[in-house]
């Protein structure tokens, strides 16, 4: 375990309120005020010096972190030939989060879950000696497994049962890593209360989702080595939304490298998109308001009904200040709908063009860059930033084969927050 320790920043602001804060590693939102807001990290450094850390922390001028952890790796960004012409594009870029060795994309988890979590687990101060808790339906659960494992950081996922099968890995599991599965009927929600009811134990703490600093610094270190390679800021970017988060953060990560002064100034527009029928963001977008009303619209936001199951976050960080909505208006961005079966068909014509098989979530991407091209409301000389937020899966299950990974203990609905439950997580770490 390699630990340097890295001092960057000191503060974070509040974005409802403009206070600075002290970073402990901890800290989610200002507690000063009741309003949710989100921090925003202050960098000592305002220019970007790409260092010569291994993976992810080249960026680390720029990540919220107080160590180097082992076993990172940076997205792959590269100037499409095939998919551009087909489309007619003269500038598309497009921006790699998998495994894809000709492109030299390294995540053996898949997804730029990877960025997330290397960052997050850089942050937190595992002095106080606590075991981190994260909920997961799947590509966060791989990631956070695979930076913890690697580096020897006590974890506890917590899984939805019938989600498991999403949870595997190309390598043995260190025991440091503790899978709870949310056991019977259990969906991502109930894994979300499950893993704050174990949060609040002693000895486990959250990840704080969204609201973490390192999370969406550390998905902006898509936005910064793809801009950082392509010299200029684009005029759009591409993304799927679940929550929001790397949306957000592709947002922040451009208002970041304006600020450096190494750029023209440009916010590029955030082009992002939804799966239809689970579309509360983008009709909320459309109507321009600050509220995402999920339960009210129960009988239409079926998640069952998506192929791109990741794209479905029932509670996005989204009016709250310094979130989705202030990215997207400050950005003149915009949220598309698109359907099963034109993502179906973004995967297949990207892997055919491009050569390599593309997660749903990123041939949702992929379709709305299709439909505005089509429409033509994109104009074919601008400069895209494509962001495939995981791809390459046929080559992770080829290279290393896929291990299954088992719970440790399992927890129904009728067992939260008894007894029973606390002694089951309790035995958990005991056993150590
Ligand atoms: C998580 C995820 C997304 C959505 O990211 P958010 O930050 O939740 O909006 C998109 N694609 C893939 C592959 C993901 O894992």
């Amino acid at each position: 375990m390699i630990m340097p320790m890295i001092k960057n920043h000191e503060k974070l602001r509040c974005m409802a309120t403009g206070m600075e804060i002290d970073d402990d590693g901890l800290v989610f939102h200002n507690r000063a005020i009741e309003e949710p807001s989100l921090l925003r990290t202050i960098y000592l450094n305002k220019k970007l010096n790409i260092n010569h850390h291994p993976g992810l922390y080249q960026y680390s001028d720029w990540l919220p972190i107080r160590r180097i952890l082992q076993g990172s790796s940076l997205p792959s960004t590269y100037r499409s030939t095939k998919l551009a012409s087909y489309l007619g594009l003269s500038k598309l870029h497009i921006t790699f989060n998998g495994y894809w060795k000709e492109r030299n994309a390294d995540m053996t988890t898949g997804t730029f879950k990877e960025c997330e979590a290397y960052t997050v687990c850089s942050r937190f101060p595992w002095e106080l000696g606590k075991t981190l808790v994260v909920a997961s339906a799947g590509n966060t659960a791989r990631a956070y497994m695979k930076v913890c494992s690697e580096n020897q950081l006590p974890l506890v996922l917590v899984v939805p049962n019938k989600l498991l099968t999403r949870l595997w890995s190309t390598t043995r599991v260190n025991h440091c890593v503790k899978v709870i599965s949310a056991d019977g009927d259990c969906d991502y929600s109930d894994a979300i209360k499950l893993s704050d009811l174990i949060s609040t134990m002693d000895g486990f703490q959250n990840s704080g989702g969204t609201r973490n600093v390192a999370k969406r610094d550390g998905l902006g270190v898509t936005v910064l080595s793809a801009i950082s390679m392509m010299g200029e800021i684009p005029d759009y970017y591409y993304q799927a939304i679940g929550s929001g988060a790397g949306a957000i953060a592709a947002y922040e990560a451009n208002l970041r490298l304006v600020e450096s002064g190494d750029y023209r100034y440009k916010m590029m527009k955030l082009h992002l998109s939804q799966n239809i029928p689970f579309t509360p963001i983008a009709d909320a977008w459309k109507q321009r308001i600050r509220t995402v009303d999920i339960e009210e619209e129960h009988a239409k936001y079926q998640i069952g009904k998506i192929c791109a199951k990741v794209l479905s976050n029932r509670n996005p960080p989204y009016g709250l200040a310094g979130g989705l909505y202030d990215a997207l208006t400050k950005s003149e961005g915009n949220v598309f709908s698109v359907t099963n079966r034109e993502i179906k068909e973004a995967c297949a014509l990207f892997e055919k063009l491009e050569g390599c098989d593309i997660l749903p979530e990123s041939g949702a991407a992929v379709a709305a860059l299709i439909k505005n091209i089509n429409s033509g409301s994109v104009a074919k000389q601008s400069s895209i930033l494509l962001n495939i937020t995981g791809g390459g899966y046929k080559n992770i299950k080829g290279d290393f084969g896929i291990n299954r990974i088992k719970p440790d203990v399992s927890i129904g609905r009728q067992q939260f927050a008894t007894d029973l439950m606390y002694k089951k997580i309790q035995a958990l770490i005991e056993k150590e």
